[in-house]
């Protein structure tokens, strides 16, 4: 087993990762910038290095990481999500330097990095794909013909996407001749790779992704779905697993198609592949991402698997210690996205100093948070400041007990996603499983709600209550 990890990246993922290594009993190092010196992920790890310059860049520096783990005796490497974790170039470094890289290989990296080729190999193995072209699109022409040769809507795409960015719904030829435009200059800025391609745009699908662990010995699982489809700008908000309308017939068919899909990429180690699912019930494959993702609580809460462990395991090379048979769904699992913005205005980002911090508790409530009262929330990182795991028996209990939850939450200081969280869990359609990828931009009154009101009474209560328990 390894005896230092350092994690290559900050947040709540940090934590995690250090969470899963202390367990195991496995020293571990952060990496931080200057902005971050009291943030808690650093106090969390056994040792911490300031990397710079900036807030950003000592993130990506493929070198000085490397060098670095090699000067403080780290026989691994967590990438975490974002940052390196899907870096092909990284994970070679890695390995020249003789050091694990908690992930896939480069070679897989490199093949499930380009959407193209992902959707090239699904289709040879028989998996289907989302009509779309067969290459990357080189001219307007050739995406004009693609797209009056299927039909508007289409979607233009990064090949190197991620994140939700470089994607655009297009109805027209007009707007396909402009985002064609636009994609590739946002996706050369964003991704270093300009190359497009087209999909056919599937109205009101479920967004749904089977996580799967595979080890280097060739076995292959998967630990269920999730059903990814609240989102904003095609960025997940809330992720259930397991999902409401799956039959069980369905489940294995997936499920299968995705270990197929991971055997033939020779994928190693946690990742997960992402499918949409029509309208009349049909699948198709979209993006594999060879990493641990944000949402990946939801399947821990129902299997009792905890993956990161299984990351580090599987990469120590430990082979897996159950088989397909013994992974088993309990209940149900809704994660929140406690995100540092404002729904009302737009999800503009909200940095600032947390000034109250009370987290909820009780039966079937997990927080990974990095949050804490006078913690300063940086603008320089995404916005997501805890994740809220909630997890019930029935769906329904599991939604009352979210809501109830979200009431509980005081987090004051900065503007925050929960007052909109708590209107999704009180919302009829939602309550009821009536909700596809379309979800947020037919609910406009998820908007209304009063946050002075929301954040202040239940502050003004819990201080009142705190103050008569310690004048006891
Ligand atoms: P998940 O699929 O785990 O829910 P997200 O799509 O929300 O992940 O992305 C997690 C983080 O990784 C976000 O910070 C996102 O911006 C970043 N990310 C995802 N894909 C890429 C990519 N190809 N390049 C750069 N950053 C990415
Ligand atoms: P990313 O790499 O940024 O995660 P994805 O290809 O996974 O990009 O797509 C992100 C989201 O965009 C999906 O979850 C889905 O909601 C929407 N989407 C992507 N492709 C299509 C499509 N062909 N039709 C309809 N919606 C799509
Ligand atoms: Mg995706």
């Amino acid at each position: 087993m390894f005896k230092k990890i350092l994690v290559a990246n900050r947040g709540e993922i940090a934590m995690r990762v250090f969470r899963a290594c202390r367990e195991l009993n496995i020293a571990t190092a952060a990496i931080y910038a200057e902005c971050e010196a009291t943030a808690i992920y650093v106090k969390k790890a056994n040792e911490a290095y300031l990397v710079g310059p900036g807030p950003v860049q000592g993130f990506l520096d493929t070198r000085q990481i490397v060098n670095l783990a090699k000067r403080i005796g780290a026989d691994a490497i967590h990438p975490g999500y974002g940052f390196l974790a899907e870096n092909a170039q990284f994970a070679h470094l890695c390995r020249e330097a003789d050091i694990t890289f908690i992930g896939p290989a480069p070679e897989a990296l490199e093949l499930l990095g380009n959407k193209v080729q992902a959707r090239e190999l699904a289709k040879q193995i028989g998996i289907p794909v989302v009509p779309g072209t067969e290459d990357r699109v080189q001219s307007v022409e050739e995406g004009l013909n693609f797209a009056r040769s299927i039909g508007y809507p289409v979607m233009v795409k990064a090949s190197a996407g991620g994140g939700g960015r470089g994607l655009r719904v297009v109805r027209s030829d007009e707007e396909l001749k402009e985002a064609m435009e636009s994609g590739a200059r946002e996706a050369l800025a964003a991704f270093g790779n300009a190359d497009l391609f087209l999909e056919k745009y599937i109205e009101r699908p479920h967004h749904i992704e089977f996580q799967l662990l595979a080890d280097k010995e060739g076995h292959v699982v998967h630990l269920g779905e999730r059903d990814c489809s609240i989102q904003r700008r095609h960025q997940k908000m809330i992720e259930i697993a397991p999902s409401l309308i799956l039959t069980p017939q369905l489940r294995v068919q997936m499920g299968e198609a995705a270990i197929d899909l991971a055997r033939a990429a020779k994928f190693q180690n946690a990742g997960t592949v992402e499918f949409l699912l029509d309208q009349d019930g049909h699948y198709y494959f979209m993006e594999m991402n060879p990493r641990i993702q944000v949402e990946h609580t939801v399947t821990e809460q129902i299997t009792t698997i905890d993956i990161v462990q299984a990351q580090i395991w599987i990469a120590a090379g430990r082979p897996l210690v159950f088989g397909q048979h013994e992974v088993n769904l309990q209940g149900y699992a809704i994660q929140c996205r406690i995100n540092a913005e404002d729904p009302q205005n737009g999800f503009r980002p909200s940095s600032g100093k947390i000034t109250a911090y009370l987290s909820p508790g009780g039966i079937g409530v997990r927080i990974d948070g990095v949050v804490y009262k006078d913690y300063t929330v940086p603008p320089y990182y995404d916005a997501l400041l805890a994740k809220m795991t909630v997890q019930g028996r029935t769906w329904d209990e599991t939604v009352r007990r979210t809501h109830r939850s979200l009431e509980e939450f005081v987090l004051r200081g900065v503007k925050t996603t929960i007052p909109f969280l708590k209107n999704i869990m009180e919302d009829p359609d939602f309550l009821s499983g009536k909700f596809d990828t379309s979800y947020l931009d037919s609910h406009p009154d998820l908007y209304e709600y009063d946050y002075a009101l929301v954040s202040e009474d239940l502050v003004v209560a819990l201080s009142a209550a705190i103050a008569a328990y310690e004048g006891l």
